[in-house]
């Protein structure tokens, strides 16, 4: 190339600390992002159609620590399988080379794209892509936590033989298992569908650990609709599957789609529906009430977000009379901010789609407080439509209000203070625990406090952010036949709130799962307490309801670290003497299948 520019490893190295300041083409010239070859969907997508084998955009941003395997801040890929108890050498980097190289020098890239090196660097560059995606200030304009720790997620790209992929806190890893039918073998580990539903997972036990202890269904389910969510938004960020949907369609989002078909080798080879076809259908609260499978409740918030993607497109073709393409990706931009960022403003525990939902709503008045395209009253009328919200809950948005209001306080903190440190956080809750609904002996836990720079979809920046996350337990004893082997048992159940302010102190969101004791004499401590305690009975009806079909098990994880091959949706295990419950965090791509109302797949051991 003419205009290739040569740097010295110390130039590089200057470079990248002030790379925010560049902008992604400079940056490309620069070498400070690596493009990678990835497979767009997964080999079988790729041989039938060259179009749509690899994924042209998928740029990694440069690192000075990037090393073998790959390893880089955040992820380190180790191929060890479990089951033949071998472990492949890593895919070298080379930084002079700019690439990835398998042990005998081959280049790591398409042309290659049996070697295992490969595979190793296929699914971590579509993992740090997809953290970018949350990272960047068109989603959370923050760093993302893991949910254990350490700072590196370990990727298993051949875990061993199964048609399955976890994220499992546990080891720290995303574990990828392969499978043969008709006499091929299907590797998890290229399928980028699966990579990104996995690292969905992973995302969300980052910023919210404690929904993993989630007895509700719905939070369950929240966590399958942030997988689906994150492989749906990145993939139709691919500008060639656009073009394909846009053709294939006619423009109209609504019709039947290659969108419904995505994930297209578990189509062909898993009996089950393949989850992305999740996005197009037309389920309500109402369908799924008193179901416990994950999988097929958070179908009703994908196919919310879906109905407002295609709404949008249509908004912005109709009324503001782009073409389709353009409609599109504005479309798609719009969803990253639209649908990233609200996870900030969730509770700590227990999601629901409702708190989703308001925090769309919030997020996106926030943000554009004026709203000259109605764009709310469309995303109002789908969780409406949807069951997620109520006819009461759309009367009392569309009612004029302040946009920003401040809390009212018994000890003024400054925002600044607050945001200094979890030890400041916690005297600024304790010192106004009346006015923020908090049990005088609640043992209050502030789990992050973080401060985030977030960006319009035009690239405006909006005032800093601060979120606050407590929560406390209240003690719960299991009594009744109903509990059946953990009747007498002492649990807890979680409660808290997530409290977001803007560097001016106005508060743009605070979400609060009360407890059932008595916070003080006001008339709002009685309809907090109220709400506490149809918290408490839910958890109970859940927690009973759970039992009986058999979901709870004990045994977590096989020989070795590797999760078995069925887990229970449910563990217990003993701390400090008293239960807690924990979600199994596995994605079996075949769960709607196994886990059918009351059916039990997986052995439990007592
Ligand atoms: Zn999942």
């Amino acid at each position: 190339m003419a205009d290739e520019v040569r740097l010295t490893a110390e130039e590089r190295l200057a470079l990248y600390g002030v790379r925010r300041f560049i902008g992604s083409e400079l940056e490309d010239k620069l070498k400070l992002r690596v493009r990678f070859d990835v497979y767009f969907q997964d080999p079988l997508v790729a041989a039938a159609d060259a179009e749509l084998a690899f994924d042209d955009g998928c740029f990694v941003e440069w690192e000075p620590e990037l090393q073998d395997g790959p390893t880089s801040a955040r992820f380190a890929v180790v191929d060890y399988d479990g089951h033949t108890e071998t472990l492949t050498p890593p895919a070298r980097w080379d930084d002079e080379k700019n690439g990835f190289f398998a042990p005998d020098g081959t280049a790591v890239d398409r042309r290659y794209s049996d070697v295992p090196q490969f595979h190793h660097v296929n699914v971590w560059a579509i993992v740090q892509r997809a953290l970018d995606f949350f990272e960047n200030g068109f989603g959370l304009g923050r760093r993302v936590p893991w949910g254990f720790e350490g700072n590196r997620l370990i990727i298993v790209p051949h875990a061993g033989p199964g048609k399955n992929a976890y994220y499992d806190r546990h080891s720290k890893s995303l574990q990828f298992y392969y499978f043969d039918e008709d006499n091929e073998r299907v590797q998890t580990c290229l399928s980028t569908d699966i990579i990104h539903h996995e690292f969905g997972h992973a995302v969300l036990d980052g910023i919210r650990p404690h929904y993993i202890e989630a007895v509700l269904p719905e939070t369950a389910a929240f966590h399958e609709f942030m997988g689906d969510l994150t492989a749906i938004l990145i993939a139709l960020r691919n500008t060639a599957f656009r073009q394909r949907l846009i053709k294939e369609t006619g423009g109209d989002l609504s019709k039947e789609s290659t969108l419904s078909g995505v994930a297209e080798q578990f189509g062909k080879y898993v009996q089950n529906k393949p989850y992305l076809r999740s996005a197009r259908n037309s389920l309500k609260m109402e369908d799924v009430a008193g179901d416990q499978r994950p999988h097929y409740m958070s179908q009703v918030l994908t196919g919310a977000m879906f109905d407002i993607l295609v709404g949008l497109s249509k908004y912005y073709v109709e009324k503001r009379g782009r073409t389709v393409p353009q409609a599109f990706w504005n479309t798609i931009q719009r969803l990253q901010s639209l649908a990233i960022q609200p996870l900030d403003l969730l509770p700590p525990v227990d999601v629901t789609f409702k708190d989703y939902a308001l925090a769309v709503l919030r997020n996106d008045e926030t943000a554009s407080p004026a709203d000259p395209d109605d764009y709310r009253r469309l995303m109002l009328d789908v969780f409406v439509r949807r069951g997620i919200l109520d006819k009461a809950d759309r009367d009392a948005l569309l009612t004029p209000h302040h946009v920003f209001e401040r809390l009212d306080l018994d000890v003024f903190h400054d925002v600044n203070a607050i945001a200094g440190s979890r030890a400041d956080a916690y005297r600024f809750l304790d010192d106004n625990r009346r006015t923020l609904f908090i049990p005088s002996n609640a043992d209050v836990i502030v789990t992050e406090v973080c401060s985030a720079q977030k960006l319009t979809r035009e690239a405006r920046r909006l005032p800093r952010q601060i979120t606050l996350q407590y929560v406390w337990r209240e003690d719960v004893v299991l009594q009744g036949p109903q509990f059946g082997r953990f009747d007498g048992a002492s649990t807890s159940m979680l409660c808290g709130g997530t409290l977001s302010l803007n560097q001016s102190g106005d508060v743009l969101a605070w979400a609060r799962k009360p407890g059932s004791h008595p916070t003080g004499t006001r008339p709002a401590d009685a309809a907090e307490q109220a709400r506490g305690k149809a918290r408490l009975t839910a958890f109970l009806e859940a927690l009973a309801q759970r039992i009986k079909t058999g979901r709870i098990g004990s045994v977590l994880g096989g020989d070795r670290g590797l999760l078995i091959q069925s887990t229970p949706p449910l563990t217990s295990h003993t701390i400090d003497g008293a239960l807690r419950f924990e979600l199994s965090p596995h994605f079996g791509i075949h769960d709607d299948r196994d886990d059918p109302e009351g059916g039990r797949a997986w052995q439990i051991s007592s």
